[in-house]
């Protein structure tokens, strides 16, 4: 029996490669939680996998009501909390995807912005010299 690191427990071992294959043609390829299909591209198909949607080290039971299939993106997102249901589990990785979206979005975002608010002059290309500085806020409320 494998030691799950991060319970220090023994672990019943993950589905063999026949019940995922079973888990996965029943699901369509599709992951459950976010929807991306593993038939779409070779790159997409690396990256599913079976879930157990009440982890295996919470006595979650190698039924094939308890595994979906699962992108590698959402069952690390869904990390090793607890969930009553799939349904509470899928609701959290959705949120949390767009929360990691809208961070990575800002992230993306931010230098810009700071290089314009801290150097107006950079900026200063599509504005006229009296509104250099100012935020495009402030240029539509003129
Ligand atoms: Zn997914």
């Amino acid at each position: 029996m494998p030691l799950d690191l991060a319970t220090l427990t023994l672990v019943e071992r993950p589905v063999t490669k026949e019940e995922g294959k079973r888990i996965l043609e029943r699901d369509a390829y599709c992951c459950q939680y976010c929807g991306l299909d593993g038939m779409a591209s070779f790159e997409n198909a690396l990256n599913m996998s079976v879930d157990f949607v009440v982890p295996r080290a919470r006595k979650g039971k190698k039924d094939e009501r308890n595994l979906v299939a699962c992108c590698r993106s959402c069952n690390l997102i869904k990390g090793t909390r607890v969930y009553r249901n799939f349904d509470e589990a899928k609701a959290y990785v959705l949120a949390r995807r767009e929360e990691l979206r809208k961070g990575w979005e800002s992230a993306k975002t931010t230098p810009t912005k700071q290089v314009a608010a801290k150097a107006p002059k950079s900026a200063s290309k599509t504005a006229s010299a009296s509104v250099v500085g100012s935020s495009p806020l402030s240029i539509r409320n003129a």
